[in-house]
């Protein structure tokens, strides 16, 4: 069972297939309130522009707690890398072209390999941070 500070930690560690056990509903998130399982719920995207917002929230089955959980997705492609920062190719609101900075727990392979192509693909961000891959 994991607290949503272990949570953050695991960004921050790039503890990932355990990350992503949670956010698909596979792992435990305990309340910081009561000691409860928060769920993830998932409200169906909105489309703004060239991005698809989640809203998400963590909801806890026994008293009221709730917290959301900012993930949206974000489509472009790799335009620079480093250990922790990625630059994504993307598209404004508007629709013209813009860079945008995030953190990131991918995998440096995996990133030289979309920039090397120039792939365009959805990159799903929790918290200012890319987690995954999508398309
Ligand atoms: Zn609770």
């Amino acid at each position: 069972m994991y607290s949503w500070r272990k949570i953050r930690k695991m960004l921050k560690d790039k503890d990932l297939d355990t990350l992503k056990g949670i956010l698909s509903g596979k792992e435990i998130m305990v309340c910081p309130r009561c000691g409860g399982h928060l769920t993830l719920v998932y409200l169906p995207p909105r489309y703004t522009g060239y991005r698809a917002v989640y809203d998400t929230y963590l909801e806890c089955n026994k008293c009221n707690f709730r917290i959301r959980v900012s993930s949206y997705t974000v489509y472009g492609a790799v335009r620079d890398f480093d250990e922790d920062t990625i630059e994504i190719s993307t598209w404004s609101e508007m629709g013209s072209r813009e860079t945008r900075r995030f953190y990131h727990v991918l995998d440096q392979a995996l990133l030289k390999k979309l920039k090397e192509r120039e792939d365009l693909v959805e990159f799903l961000v929790v918290n200012d941070t890319v987690l995954v891959v999508i398309g």
